[in-house]
């Protein structure tokens, strides 16, 4: 099948995620978005497969696309909201567990008297959600309602005091109530200490560095579609720009649909970096940009901007061109890509 294909080790990438495990008691696995350029349904499977009791989900949509291929529990990342259109099925689901970023949302869920399972997500100094520190005492009745599931905290990723203010909000949510803490971003060691010392569970959600953690246990790669001749000044692609020099022009799988060249290097962003480039008789004084696509050893140049699946690429005269079918090198972000098939061998 000719597209962007992400192949994979198999049994290399599993001893990463098995590794991964041991190396992380409390792991909860992170299966959202994109899967990770996997897909959710194989994270899910993996999961399994890991034997772990819990995975996350970033929204309620996704609950419903990892539940068939794994069987235990799913937090939900994103706080809940009463307008959402799925809040009612996942505060009733048993198999999930909803995470709170509010007292007036955690009075709504207690209301019913359905005894959800639930996460209470404490602020942090990444102010995204939480209850400040200041009102969780105002919680603890509360969470006598529903069935409480532990504490939510979730760092930046600057580490700078990461640690000590990881250390005291979850004393301070201890001193509320004393439940497992669910962690993000923070160091396995470092969230281990703090729960050891608070003699409670510790949970730590890992999403990029669990599936994308060993990038020589894959490939992504990009079928070669066509190959045409072309001289100096002709004209080629939907903008009619003419070719800079004799070679070739090829035309290979994969264009925005799949994500590719969301952050394309242009390499000429300033004035100066133009010169430079006109000076070294670059493409990038053409205003052209370099493309994730490698061919014989070297990452090529983009004609112009990538279509919707596929992408035009110059190749000078010169280099061998690569043949109809061919596989070529292709660097994504595996975190906003889409690809058109997974191969796991
Ligand atoms: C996405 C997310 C994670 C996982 O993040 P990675 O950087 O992919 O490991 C953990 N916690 C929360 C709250 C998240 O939204």
């Amino acid at each position: 099948m000719s597209g962007v294909t992400l192949t994979i080790d198999g049994s290399a990438w599993r001893d990463h995620l098995r590794a991964m495990l041991s190396a992380n008691p409390g792991l909860v696995p992170v299966a959202k978005g994109n899967g990770y350029g996997f897909g959710l349904a194989r994270l899910a499977e993996e999961s399994a497969t890991l034997g772990v009791d819990c995975i996350a989900v970033g929204v309620a949509a996704e609950v419903a696309q990892v539940s068939d291929a794994y069987e235990g529990d799913i937090v939900v990342l994103t706080p809940w909201r009463q307008g959402d259109a799925l809040a009612h099925q996942i505060t009733s689901n048993p198999r999930v567990i909803t995470t709170v970023s509010r007292l007036a949302d955690l009075e709504l869920i207690t209301a019913d008297g359905s005894r959800s399972r639930v996460v209470v997500e404490v602020q942090t100094s990444m102010r995204r959600h939480g209850i400040p520190v200041a009102e969780l005492p105002r919680v603890a009745d509360l969470l006598d309602k529903i069935s409480f599931a532990g504490w939510v905290i979730h760092l930046p990723h600057a580490e700078t005091g990461r640690l000590a203010e990881a250390q005291s909000l979850a004393r301070a949510a201890n001193a509320v109530r004393s439940a497992p803490i669910w962690f993000s971003h923070i160091k396995h060691a470092d969230a281990h200490r703090i729960t050891e010392e608070l003699g409670v569970e510790l949970k730590l959600r890992i999403g990029t560095q669990l599936w994308l953690g060993a990038p020589t246990t894959r490939t992504v790669t990009a079928t070669v579609i066509d190959v045409h001749k072309i001289n100096k000044g002709d004209k080629v692609g939907y903008w009619q720009r003419r070719v800079p020099h004799n070679g070739w022009l090829v035309i290979v799988a994969g264009g925005t649909a799949n994500g590719i060249a969301m952050e394309a290097p242009t390499s000429a962003k300033t004035p100066r970096a133009r010169l430079v480039s006109v000076a070294t008789g670059g493409l990038a004084a053409l205003g052209r940009a370099l493309s994730p696509y490698t061919i014989a050893g070297k990452k090529r140049w983009f004609a112009e901007p990538p279509h919707m699946q596929s992408s035009l690429i110059l190749l000078p005269a010169g280099v061998t061109p690569p043949e109809l079918g061919d596989e070529i090198p292709v660097e994504v972000r595996l975190t906003t890509a889409v690809v058109d098939q997974t191969l796991i061998n």
